[in-house]
């Protein structure tokens, strides 16, 4: 169906519901872009008797506007040289060398004279007659799957393959553990090494320190392994009373996994030396396994020539390697009960992943020799050397850890998906913990805001300062005000309390809210976050019932909901008007290299057909959004597009030192009724600029000239500014390239990242003032400085894309897909952010895109829907245990629509004594959100290995107290992990391998800078997929469900040369095809007859008829729908130039960049964590 076609169907608000379900607002069914949700509120039209004592707002602070220019402008335009009302298609651009005269266009001296654009001139209504409306042939190019715009957050959580079922998922599922320190590549026996599920509270792992040679694994939902398992196990110390330890005798290096001390099981023990090393992964493939070929055709590892040097991967077809490095310590027969985990499901701890057994079985792996074990190597953990201090690969041991013995992603992933996507989310308990991102889950609105909208680091807060200063962990909530929903569920409502706004706190100014307390049988309200005692202004009275509660608490969404919306009165409006509807500029930079390389036909054929799908209202017929459109390379150009003119009008203006836009009527305008003279426009100017010879451009005049002509419309709007140069052009705000890659390591590296000029910031100010938000499409061939262009970008909210090399053929979709999502999405405009906190806490920081005047308030010129900001808070007094903690953070914008609106999100936190309660509350992937945020900033102003040791630090102690403050007692060689911090470590090591904080040879700085920008802005779902990408094994899809293939982790070693991979992290989707892929896959899926015919250069896969090639499609589209950008498709085949830059994702592997592997990363971890605790 059709955007156009939809119809208003919000209902009143207000019929008395008995209970959640009963909100019946219309959700976005039907609608063919759900990514890009039109607003439908039903109004609340509640009895409004004429109170008139508006609540002074608070948090918004009207702009002063803008002074007007006193010195006339001058204006050069040549349009005197051109015939009435044509735009002189054939004419070149002027030369900006020669000025031309002033012609008898209206010259504005001031700003007065702009004021009547945007009263009157435009008229948002039916089109005229002569002004037809020509919507393009039905709305496919813009529906899901053909245009491949992100839908919903639905389809995220989709379709994420089965839960885990067989044994090896299970095998993931590392609870709790013991990882001895030591060379070992033997895994653990599966089956016993794995603690509780997630659910069962807390978990630690521990990590035995000097080469244990105990293993203790224990899994609460298992019982006690079979007796055979733990009878003629030398134990080192008796277990605890009670506790159900299945011990097994290994060798030393083996990790071992121990019970977490919190729920009682015993500790794991202390090492033993000289334990048996048992052979590993041998055997036949376990009953259950798959395999997606023959097994002969299915070598366990990938063996990428050359080898990286210090790859802990890599293949092992030879002697097991275990022992590389040092004399191989005695060997020891195996123990009894090794045997039967081997033949039990021993074999399967090697298989590493869900549904992965099939590259393994028969295939040599380390240490995977029949016949005698391997001499284990023993390794003092206090000698692991030092992540950024690695030996030499040869020195370096192969694997000390087992991989598979320490924490994996996808088993968390796996297992809260399993054990929490089943049941929607609901929200009325105070402190819950949701599900996490990668769970699809519903949720119900019963008081709270939903985690789509807030996320924190932890549901349960320390009650004191002390307390959180000790835990070092941070307490930060990442806010996403306007996420898109999922269909099931509910848009906020919009509330109207009629002339005298919302109903607030007198002394606080808080919203209205389920967590107000009502006495005084229902006169007077109490604040929830400062306790002041407030009138119930007459209008709004209601009686309370027995239990103290509104009788009409279910028919008020702001009694009964944690988000919802308020109609802003005019006093929330800037200079107490409301707000005209908002522009959209498009400014397309036509300087040589943009013309030649096709983008300016590309956008300007693209926009022929985008400009009608402009964000709506939902009860809107069209639009209300007026467009305009600048050219420009060292000069502008200006376009008159005003309905009753035959032929659009250019008026250029080359004295860029002072922008002014050169003509106020015709400029901004609505697309229907001049519809076609936009079209003549487009038509025209590729042909105008065809043959330029213009080299250069500028950039700031650009900007300057957008935000100038939002002022003269006295709107708020949209700036599009497509740009491919760095602006070098005689202009303030020009750059030069200053680009230096010998300051990486160096004092002065963070300059790299700082703008070159603070004039953007200035200008960003102005922009924001106005509500001028600026989104940048780049399409630099070299260096054009995103740390300095990106700061108008970022500081207004707006969003920053980047196509390097651009060329048509292919880079088209991604730059097409990612133009029209980001010009239908949904955006409020002038926006300012307010969090107020109960007593005891205050939001002390924030990240983000926006801008800050004060410390309270963050101000955006626009806010889409994906964009987060992410607030960190601080004690300022005790809190208590009883009252818990509360926020709310307050949206006032103006909609696409110009209405002004407030949206408040409500979250209660439970309050903590006990650091145990901080610890398994906590949000891993949300604290890593914030960590990451954190450290991007510090780059601007700290040397890039002091933000990564603070980093490490700041985790260490986190780690350490908990060991300190929670676990039971245990041998302090074990690192002893929060269950739900228990991936800490490796997230943690993959921002500090982040292009930002250890940028490889190949990324180049204007890439560190433009990915620094894109994190700060990312939702929690957004940085756990960038940081740890997605890998899916494509050959284990199944043709005929939905699913997807179960992820594996992200290491070189769980390629197999004869699987097709796919790996996503939100900006790129690689196609990893191994050497020996069967012929008849290769045919399927690229239509080629062998691996050497397979092209890299392909950026689609090809359309084929069969099986394989459409789940693969299908696959693909579903996730470029799931992102909020459209992902660049690189095919990777082994051993290809390509692979290096492929590896750089495998984020568990050492990176080329000196990045430590996941194991070697927690070996130094632990090595902190000891310091810290000795
Ligand atoms: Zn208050």
């Amino acid at each position: 169906m059709s955007v156009n076609q939809q119809a208003h169907t919000g209902p009143p608000y207000g019929q008395p519901q008995p209970g959640y379900q009963g909100y019946q607002q219309p959700a976005y069914r039907g609608q063919p872009l759900p990514g890009v949700p039109q607003s439908q509120y039903g109004a609340y039209n509640g009895p409004m008797p004429g109170y008139q004592q508006p609540a002074p707002p608070q948090g918004y602070f009207p702009s002063l506007g803008f002074p007007s220019k006193g010195s006339p402008v001058s204006l050069n335009s040549d349009t005197s040289s051109l015939p009435p009302n044509s735009i002189g298609s054939l004419r070149p651009p002027p030369a900006s060398g020669a000025p031309p005269p002033a012609s008898g266009a209206s010259v504005p001296s001031g700003h007065v004279a702009y004021s009547q654009l945007g009263h009157g001139d435009v008229q948002n209504g039916i089109p005229t007659s002569t002004a037809p409306v020509q919507r393009p042939p039905a709305s496919q190019p813009f529906l899901p799957g053909s245009a491949h715009t992100p839908v919903s957050q639905t389809s995220t959580f989709q379709q994420y393959g089965p839960p885990p079922a067989s044994v090896q998922q299970l095998i993931n599922h590392v609870a709790g553990m013991t990882v001895g320190s030591t060379t070992v590549s033997a895994p653990p026996p599966a089956g016993l090494g794995y603690g509780p599920p997630t659910s069962v509270p807390p978990v630690s792992g521990s990590f035995s320190a000097t080469g244990s040679g105990l293993y203790t694994p224990y899994t609460a939902s298992q019982g006690p392994p079979p007796s055979s398992v733990s009878e003629g196990l030398p134990l080192a110390q008796p277990p605890f009373p009670g506790q159900l330890i299945s011990t097994q005798r290994l060798p030393t290096q083996v990790p071992g996994f121990a019970p977490p001390p919190s729920t009682g099981i015993g500790p794991s023990y202390p090492p033993t030396a000289g334990a048996p090393r048992p052979p590993t992964m041998t055997g036949p493939p376990l009953p259950g396994q798959t395999l997606a070929g023959p097994p002969t055709s299915q070598p366990n590892h990938v063996s990428s020539p050359p080898p990286p040097p210090s790859t802990m991967s890599g293949p092992h077809h030879g002697p097991p390697i275990s022992g590389l490095h040092g004399p191989p310590p005695p060997t020891h027969p195996p123990q009894p009960g090794y045997q039967m985990q081997q033949n039990g499901s021993f074999g399967q701890v090697r298989g590493p992943q869900p549904n992965y057994g099939g590259a393994y079985p028969g295939v040599p792996n380390y240490g995977s020799q029949p016949g005698p074990p391997p001499p284990p190597k023993r390794l003092d953990p206090d000698s692991i050397p030092s992540p950024l201090n690695e030996l030499p690969p040869q020195q370096k041991p192969r694997h000390r850890i087992d991989p598979d013995a320490i924490p994996s992603p996808i088993q968390v992933i796996e297992d809260d998906r399993s054990n929490r996507g089943s049941e929607p989310f609901v929200t009325g308990v105070r402190g819950q913990v949701p599900p996490l991102v990668t769970t699809n889950f519903l949720v119900k609105d019963q008081g709270n805001a939903s985690p789509r909208y807030i996320r924190c680091t932890s549901y349960n807060i320390p009650c004191t300062s002390d307390m959180a200063k000790q835990s070092q962990v941070p307490l930060a909530a990442v806010i996403k005000p306007l996420a898109t929903l999922p269909p099931e569920e509910n848009l906020p409502y919009l509330v109207d309390h009629g002339e005298s706004g919302p109903v607030r706190c007198n002394r606080c100014k808080a919203y209205m809210c389920p967590f107000m307390q009502f006495i005084e049988g229902g006169r007077r309200f109490q604040c929830c976050f400062c306790s002041c005692v407030t009138e119930v202004p007459p209008h709004y009275f209601q009686h309370l019932d027995h239990t103290g509660k509104r009788v009409d608490f279910y028919d008020r969404p702001e009694l009964s909901l944690g988000s919802y919306e308020f109609l802003a009165t005019v006093d929330y409006c800037k200079n107490n008007k409301f707000p005209s509807p908002p522009a959209f500029i498009f400014m397309i930079d036509v300087s040589y290299n943009a013309v030649k390389s096709g983008l300016v036909r590309l956008i300007c054929e693209e926009l022929k057909s985008l400009l009608d799908y402009l964000p709506r209202e939902g009860n809107m017929e069209e639009s209300a959004i007026r467009v305009g459109f600048v050219t420009y390379n060292k000069v502008l150009h200006f376009y008159n597009v005003k309905s009753s003119l035959a032929q659009p009008q250019m008026m250029v203006v080359s004295d860029v030192a002072d922008m002014f836009v050169p003509l106020l009527d015709g400029f901004l305008v609505n697309v229907n009724e001049s519809r076609t003279v936009i079209a003549s426009l487009l038509d025209q100017i590729p042909e105008m600029f065809a043959d330029t010879r213009e080299t250069e451009t500028v950039f700031a005049p650009v900007i300057q000239a957008g935000l100038e002509a939002l002022k003269a419309a006295e709107c708020a709007g949209k700036l599009f500014i497509f740009h491919t140069s760095l602006p070098i052009a005689e202009a303030p705000g020009k750059l030069k390239n200053r680009d230096d890659r010998k300051l990486i390591n160096t004092d002065k590296e963070k300059t790299l990242f700082q703008p070159q000029t603070s004039f953007y910031n200035n200008l960003a100010k102005d922009c924001v003032a106005q509500g001028c938000c600026v989104d940048l499409f780049l399409f630099p061939n070299q260096y054009l400085d995103v740390a300095t262009l990106g700061v108008v970008t970022y500081q207004t909210g707006g969003s920053i894309y980047k196509y390097a090399y651009f060329q048509l053929e292919t880079d088209q979709d991604r730059f097409l897909n990612d133009l029209r999502r980001d010009v239908q999405k949904e955006v409020g405009f002038d926006a300012v952010m307010r969090v107020r906190t109960s007593t005891g806490i205050r939001a002390t920081d924030f990240f983000g895109a926006f801008y800050m005047s004060n410390t309270t308030d963050v101000e955006m010129a626009g806010l889409d829907c994906d964009k987060t900001i992410t607030v960190e808070f601080k004690h300022d007094d005790k809190l208590s245990e009883d009252s818990g903690a509360l926020l709310q953070c307050a949206l006032l914008y103006t909609s696409c629509a110009g209405q002004r609106r407030l949206r408040i999100h409500n979250l209660s936190l439970n309050c903590c004594t006990q650091l145990a309660d901080l610890y398994r509350n906590c949000e891993t992937d949300t604290l890593i959100n914030y960590l990451a945020k954190y450290a991007y900033r510090g780059v601007l102003s700290s040397p890039v290995k002091a933000v990564r040791d603070a980093l490490i630090s700041q985790c260490a102690q986190i780690l350490a107290c908990y060991r300190k403050n929670c676990a039971s007692p245990s041998s302090a060689g074990q690192l002893i992990l929060p269950e739900c911090m228990k991936l800490l470590p490796v997230y943690l090591n993959c921002v500090l391998k982040s292009d930002v904080l250890q940028p490889g040879p190949d990324v180049t700085t204007d890439d560190r800078a433009y990915i620094r920008q894109l994190v700060t802005s990312m939702d929690v779902a957004e940085t756990n997929v960038f940081f740890y990408p997605r890998l899916l094994p494509l050959t284990k899809a199944d043709v005929d469900s939905d699913s997807l293939p179960a992820a594996i982790r992200n290491s070189e070693e769980r390629l197999s040369k004869g699987d097709i991979y796919l790996l996503e992290n939100g900006l790129n989707i690689f196609v990893w095809v191994g050497v020996n892929v069967q012929q008849g896959l290769l045919q399927n899926l690229f239509g080629v007859s062998s691996f050497g015919h397979i092209s890299n250069t392909l950026s689609t896969l090809p359309v084929l008829e069969n099986p394989f090639s459409k789940k693969v499609r299908s696959i693909v589209d579903m996730l470029q729908m799931q992102r909020s950008r459209y992902m660049k498709l690189i095919i990777v085949k082994q051993e290809d130039k390509l692979e290096m830059l492929f590896r750089h994702f495998l984020v568990e592997d050492k990176s080329l960049s000196g990045g430590a592997s996941y194991v070697d990363f927690l070996c130094h971890m632990h090595k902190e964590i000891r310091q810290l605790l000795s």
